[in-house]
């Protein structure tokens, strides 16, 4: 494997991309910890800010701050416009048909909950089915499981190989007429697994039923077309994107949405109320009761167009590149078990040391600067699958480096050898 020179990256990715100068626009990037260069290793949790986004939501309070829709004076046009042009970054973003389709929410939990009580609590009957695959987050299974529970509903789960890829065999034998909707990732937090999320969803829609992607863990590492995935809806958390914490987007099909009765009620969602009846707006409003995160979706419109400045392709090339560098230098690593060795994965390096504890195997990396997440990922289903019920979880960027890996990696020799 290459070292970390410019001209290495630029092979690998086609472009003039250097992650050196990309760790410049994220100011945190500098800090210190425990005297060492902070190696920010804890992506898969959530990403850093850059300054753009930084100074977007800054900008936003010192020159626009209002509430939206609701006024006729300048700084209310100004929040709303910010608001809603942060709304088609996201939609063109996303590929995604129409603006109506982009709802901002909290984040991808917020999301999936929407859908579970707003859509399944709307459409779903006791001994209908709902699929998820054993590779979820928790946020992909507990809304579906208390759904299930008080609705009588069936929660069925699609099987993973020893690698941590889903078994389409297997899958196809779940679908049948009562399968309403299939629930899955397109990447595994705790795994990095890719899963071919397009043929997941084309045979969802073949046996009737709707298909969901969580695409937390993707869109921050490859290019999303949702009209091309054909998902009846796609969730993702803002703050794993680069962008601010506290928001993100559900994505539906509009006419999905439009059928579906409201989440939340209160202001901002209704066209007329009266004490005898009211009257919803359509999507988007329908759901986005109250006032909401204003400033932050407008940061999240700036980090879209960060990455989209840089080029998800490029992003997604570099950090496969990075992916295979680490895993090549990992697999070195005496007694270093790597879990989750699927041949499509991206970012996420699960592994345990034997002789070691994942807390301790942390506390030592922290020590050298080293943030990486140690337990089981809110993913326990799949640890367990596994063996296991935590790991050590180092998650790449595409602002970390070679180095870093390198930096990684020799602490871990280290803690081999027998130097704590
Ligand atoms: N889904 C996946 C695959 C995730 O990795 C996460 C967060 O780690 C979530 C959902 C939940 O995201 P959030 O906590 O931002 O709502």
């Amino acid at each position: 494997f290459p070292d970390t020179s410019t001209e290495l990256k630029k092979s690998a990715t086609g472009s003039t991309f250097d992650a050196n100068l990309i760790k410049k626009d994220f100011p945190i990037l500098a800090e210190r910890v425990n005297g060492k260069p902070l190696i920010w290793l804890d992506n898969a949790a959530t990403t850093q800010k850059p300054k753009q986004v930084i100074d977007r939501i800054s900008y936003f309070y010192e020159h626009e701050n209002s509430n939206i829709h609701r006024a006729a004076h300048e700084l209310a046009a100004r929040a709303t416009d910010a608001y809603e042009a942060a709304r088609q970054k996201v939609q063109h973003f996303l590929n995604a048909g129409s603006i109506n389709e982009i709802i901002f929410v909290r984040g991808a939990t917020e999301a999936i909950n929407l859908v579970a009580q707003s859509w399944g609590e709307q459409n779903l009957v006791a001994g209908d089915e709902i699929i998820v695959s054993n590779l979820e987050h928790h946020a992909n299974i507990v809304p579906w499981k208390r759904l299930a529970d008080r609705k009588g509903l069936k929660l069925r789960v699609i099987p993973v190989d020893d690698d941590g890829q889903i078994l389409l065999d297997e899958y196809s034998k779940l679908l049948n007429p009562r399968t309403k909707l299939v629930s899955f990732t397109q990447v595994s937090n705790a795994l990095g697994t890719i899963t071919p999320a397009k043929q997941i969803v084309e045979m969802a829609h073949a046996a009737g039923a709707k298909a969901l992607v969580d695409g937390a863990q993707s869109v921050s590492h490859m290019r999303v077309d949702v009209r091309d995935l054909n998902a009846d809806f796609f969730v993702f958390s803002g703050h794993k994107v680069f962008g601010p914490t506290g928001i993100g987007v559900l994505y539906g099909k509009e006419d999905i949405l439009n059928a579906t009765e409201p989440w939340q009620g209160g202001g901002n969602m209704i066209q007329d109320v009266t004490f005898e009846h009211i009257k919803y707006h359509n999507a988007p409003n329908r759901f986005e009761a109250g006032t909401g995160n204003i400033a932050d979706a407008v940061g999240l419109g700036a980090a879209i167009d960060y990455v989209t400045r840089i080029g998800m392709d490029v992003i997604g090339q570099y950090e496969h590149y990075l992916l295979e560098y680490a895993t090549h230098l990992l697999k070195q690593v005496p007694g270093l078990r790597l879990i989750g060795t699927a041949a499509n994965k991206a970012r996420v390096l699960s592994f345990t040391l034997q002789g070691y504890t994942n807390d301790q195997v942390g506390q030592a990396l922290n020590q050298e600067g080293i943030a990486v997440r140690t337990g089981h990922h809110c993913a326990q289903p799949i640890l367990r699958r596994m063996g296991l019920e935590t790991t050590v979880r180092p998650s790449l960027a595409f602002y970390n480096t070679c180095s870093d890996v390198d930096t990684l990696v020799s602490v871990l020799h280290r803690l081999k050898s027998g130097h704590r």
